[in-house]
C-alpha cells in the first residue's frame, strides 16, 4: 500500500485528539504530522480555576510532546498559508505537503475590535491573561466587577456564567461578599440561547443565587480606559472598578485567504461527515461554522456552540472517517450533535447541561441539578486530559467511561 502523509494544523483539543485516534487507527506507514505553534498545551477549561486561584499555571500546562502519541509527528511552526489546489502548507519558509488536511486551528481572540477594551480588560480567555486577572482579583478592595462578553459567536457558552459566579463565591469565602458587585453583560437576549429559554431561566436563576446581576442584550461598542466606563449600543454607560471580558473571536485569518472560509471567516462543513467543500480537507472544532436547528434571531440561523466537548467528539469521527477512507473502507462514522457542559458554581457544585443539538426544531438541552458529583467529573476529566499515557491515564479514562454511562453523558473518551 502506498503511504499517505495526514496533515493536522493545530494542535488544540481537537487536533489532539484526532492525531491520537488517528495513530490508533492506522498501521505505521502512514504519517501523520501535527503542526502547532506553542510548544505548551494548556488546558482552557481550567482557566476559571486558575483565575480563583484553584490551580497555578504549571498544574493545567503540559508540553505537547507528552500529549501525543508516539508515532505522531510534531512539527512545532505557525502555518503561515493553506493551498488546498496543490495540497500542501507553507511553515515560515518551507513547506509541507499532504494527502489529507485537517484544519483544527480554533479561534483567535481579537481585543483590538473594540475600542478600548485591549487597555481596560483584563481577560480570562488566556492563560497568560488568566494569571493577570487572578492578581488583579487577590488585591481587589472591593467596588464593581463586570464580567462582559463583548461578541458573539465566542467559545464555550457556560464560560462568563462561570466566571461571574466563581467571582463572586471567591469574594464571598474572603468574607467580602457586601463589599463586591459582580455584573455580567451578553449580546444574547438569555444565558445560553442555543440551550433554549428554560434553561436560560435555571442559569438565570443560578446567577441570582450567587448575588451576580445579568444585564443581557447589552453589545458592547467601546471602553474607556480613563473613565472605566463601558459603553453599549443604545443603553446607559456603566461604570467598573475591574473588567473583566471574553474579546471578541475570529477564524485565523490564512483560512479565508485560501477560500475555505464563509462570510463570517468560519469553515462551513457538512455537519455528518465534517468535509469541508474539498473531499481531502476536514475540519472540526472553533474554527467552523456548523449550522444547527432553530433560530438565533429570526433571520439568523443557530450554530453549534464553540466548545471542547464538540472538538473532541468532531476528532474521534474525523480520525475513524479518515482511517477507513485511507484503508479504502466506506467511511460511515458521523457527527450526531451530542453535547455537554458541566457549569462551575461554586462551593465544589456544578450544574450539569446536555443533550442533542441536532434536535428538530430547535436542541434538545436539559440542566440536572447543582450537585457535587458534575464538579468531581469536571475535575476528573481534567486530570484525565493532562495524564499523558500510561495506568494513570488508563485508570482515569476508565472511572470516566463508567461515571458517563452511569450518569448518561453522551460522548466517548
Ligand atoms: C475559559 C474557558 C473555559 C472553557 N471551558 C470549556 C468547558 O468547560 N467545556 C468545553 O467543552 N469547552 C470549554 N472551553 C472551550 C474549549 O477550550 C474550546 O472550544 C476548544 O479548545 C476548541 O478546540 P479546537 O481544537 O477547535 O481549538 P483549540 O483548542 O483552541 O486549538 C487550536 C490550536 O491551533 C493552534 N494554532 C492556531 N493558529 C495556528 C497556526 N497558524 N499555526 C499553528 N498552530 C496554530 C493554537 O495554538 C491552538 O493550540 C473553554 C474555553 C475557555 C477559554
Amino acid at each position: 500500500m502506498k503511504s499517505k502523509t495526514v496533515l493536522i494544523i493545530g494542535g488544540g483539543i481537537g487536533g489532539l485528539v484526532t492525531a491520537n485516534r488517528l495513530r490508533q487507527l492506522l498501521p505505521r506507514q502512514y504519517h501523520i504530522v501535527l503542526v502547532e505553534k506553542n510548544e505548551q498545551h494548556s488546558f482552557a477549561p481550567s482557566f476559571l480555576w486558575l483565575m480563583t486561584g484553584e490551580r497555578r499555571p504549571e498544574q493545567i500546562s503540559r508540553p505537547l510532546r507528552q500529549m501525543v502519541r508516539p508515532g505522531v509527528k510534531i512539527v512545532q511552526a505557525q502555518v503561515g498559508s493553506v493551498d488546498p489546489v496543490n495540497q500542501r502548507v507553507t511553515l515560515g519558509g518551507s513547506q509541507l505537503a499532504y494527502d489529507y488536511l485537517v484544519l483544527a486551528l480554533g479561534a483567535e481572540l481579537a481585543p483590538e475590535a473594540i475600542p478600548g477594551l485591549a487597555e481596560a480588560a483584563y481577560t480570562f480567555y488566556t492563560l497568560e491573561g488568566t494569571v493577570k486577572l487572578r492578581d488583579a482579583l487577590k488585591t481587589f478592595g472591593g467596588g464593581t466587577i463586570a464580567v462582559v462578553v463583548s461578541a458573539v459567536p465566542y467559545k464555550c457558552p457556560g464560560a462568563p456564567h462561570e466566571a461571574a459566579m466563581l467571582i463572586a463565591d471567591l469574594f464571598r469565602r474572603k468574607g467580602m461578599a457586601e463589599k463586591v458587585d459582580v455584573h455580567l453583560f451578553t449580546p444574547e437576549p438569555q444565558p445560553m440561547p442555543v440551550a433554549g429559554p428554560a434553561l436560560g431561566e435555571a442559569v438565570k436563576q443560578m446567577l441570582t443565587t450567587k448575588g451576580v446581576s445579568f444585564h443581557p442584550l447589552h453589545k458592547l461598542t467601546s471602553v474607556s480606559p480613563q473613565s472605566q466606563e463601558l459603553s453599549f449600543e443604545g443603553k446607559e454607560p456603566f461604570h467598573y472598578d475591574l473588567l473583566a471580558a471574553i474579546p471578541p473571536h475570529r477564524a485565523p485569518r490564512l483560512l479565508k485567504e485560501a477560500g475555505l472560509t464563509n462570510e463570517a471567516g468560519w469553515v462551513p462543513v457538512d455537519r455528518a461527515t465534517l468535509k469541508t467543500r474539498y473531499e481531502n480537507i476536514y475540519a472540526l472544532g472553533d474554527v467552523t461554522a456548523l449550522p444547527i436547528p432553530g433560530r438565533w434571531k429570526p433571520d439568523v440561523p443557530m450554530a453549534l456552540p464553540k466548545a471542547g466537548v464538540f472538538a473532541h467528539a468532531q476528532g474521534l469521527v474525523v480520525a475513524r472517517r479518515l482511517a477507513d477512507e485511507i484503508k479504502g473502507i466506506a467511511a460511515k462514522e458521523t457527527f450526531c450533535g451530542g453535547g455537554y457542559c458541566m457549569l462551575e458554581v461554586g462551593e465544589s457544585l456544578a450544574g450539569f447541561a446536555s443533550g442533542d443539538f441536532f434536535a428538530e426544531p430547535a436542541p434538545d438541552v436539559q440542566l440536572r441539578k447543582l450537585g457535587r458529583t458534575w464538579h468531581l467529573g469536571k475535575v476528573l476529566f481534567e486530570k484525565w486530559w493532562l495524564s499523558p499515557t500510561g495506568l494513570r491515564r488508563r485508570a482515569l479514562g476508565l472511572a470516566l467511561g463508567i461515571g458517563s454511562r452511569f450518569f448518561k453523558v453522551p460522548g466517548s473518551f
